[in-house]
């Protein structure tokens, strides 16, 4: 899912555990997925499963998924998953659910201290806060990035220095040479020749976290808005997710319960997976953005509930919700994106005017 595999084989790593990292999410990754799957099941279980079929190919026989009791269908996919893997012919595989819904950060942690043959938990801690570490900073160049794609002359530099960057952050093997190549990525984004006339469009990308977080799943939306001119916006980053980050960073925890709270007067209470979430970024942010692109994968309760709250509040902005699912083209996507970015400039002008 999206960088997460440089910041857990990072973590991995320092506790000297064994670990396969699968090929980047692809077509064949989506075929195999989608060949093994039941076809109403949404886009991140096909993916997912998909990856664990390439990590199986290369060796893997154990993985770690995110499980628990929560209100959708990610609670699950552990045993499902091992279920069709042994179906197909893995049968020594184990899938180990971690229970995100009910231990969140600490459930993990226990998981990889009995994976890592008892290492201490100042050991697993300091590994986990170097992952981290790394997480925190490939997130803070993504946010660079969706602000220069907008404005660059050239089309496609910030996306090919962050790209750059995330390896080199991978290879980074203590805190000093992250540092270095954090600030050093950072400087060569802020150098990267703008339009400076230009003002924007501000589009907020909201949804559920697998499609907002995994570029694969949604043709990597977020570049190709960039190239429409628009500055992406969105408030979902894998290192504002776990506890520990809420630690070093309270904003975050705050920032959750802001968009609880606006979600209210429509929805009290969690429907699932990141439904109340996007009920909430719409109504909060619908004075701020130009527009939300809403991304929903197929058949996501969550996100359907989502979807049909969100044209009946009373904060007025446009959302375009994209459904992902092994179906999508790009080109129907690029169309879809440019009217309504059309639709959203129109409206600044008509703005503007008045
Ligand atoms: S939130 Fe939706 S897409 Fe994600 S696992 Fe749950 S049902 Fe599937």
């Amino acid at each position: 899912m999206g960088n997460l595999y440089v910041a857990l084989g990072a973590m991995l790593q320092r506790l000297d555990m064994d670990y396969v990292i699968p090929p980047p999410t692809s077509q064949r990754t989506l075929a195999l997925g989608v060949r093994h799957s039941p076809e109403g099941l949404c886009i991140p279980f096909k993916l997912t499963l998909g990856n664990l079929i390439e990590a199986a190919e290369l060796g893997a026989d154990t993985w770690l998924m995110p499980a628990g009791y929560g209100i959708c269908r990610l609670g699950y996919y552990a045993k499902t998953q091992e279920q069709i893997l042994q179906d197909i012919g893995y049968g020594h595989v184990n899938v180990v659910g971690i229970g995100v819904s009910q231990d969140k950060l600490s459930g993990l942690l226990r998981t990889v201290k009995s994976l890592s043959n008892n290492a201490s938990w100042l050991k697993i801690i300091s590994a986990f806060r170097f992952g981290l570490s790394k997480m925190s900073a490939m997130d803070r160049l993504e946010r660079l990035t969706q602000k220069v794609r907008a404005v660059e002359l050239a089309k496609g530099t910030a996306s090919a220095l962050l790209v750059q960057g995330v390896k080199e952050i991978d290879h980074a093997d203590d805190y000093r040479t992250l540092k270095k190549v954090e600030k050093d990525y950072a400087e060569q984004l802020g150098q990267v020749p703008v339009d400076e006339q230009i003002k924007p469009l501000v589009v907020g990308v909201i949804g559920e976290f697998y499609v907002v977080l995994e570029p694969f799943s949604s043709f990597d939306i977020e570049s190709e808005l960039g190239k429409l001119g628009v500055e992406v916006r969105r408030s979902t980053f894998i290192s504002g997710w776990t506890k520990l980050s809420y630690l070093f960073n309270p904003f975050a925890a705050k920032e959750k319960d802001r968009i609880h709270r606006a979600a209210m007067p429509y929805l009290k209470r969690d429907v699932g997976g990141d439904g109340w979430e996007s009920v909430g970024e719409k109504v909060l942010h619908a004075g701020s953005y130009d527009g939300i692109v809403h991304l929903a994968p197929f058949t996501c309760m969550p996100e359907i509930i989502a979807r049909n709250i969100m044209p009946r509040t009373k904060e007025d902005i446009p959302v375009l919700t994209v459904l992902c699912d092994e179906q999508m083209a790009k080109t129907g996507l690029v169309t879809r994106l440019e009217a309504f970015v059309d639709l959203l400039a129109r409206r600044r002008r008509r703005d503007y005017n008045r």
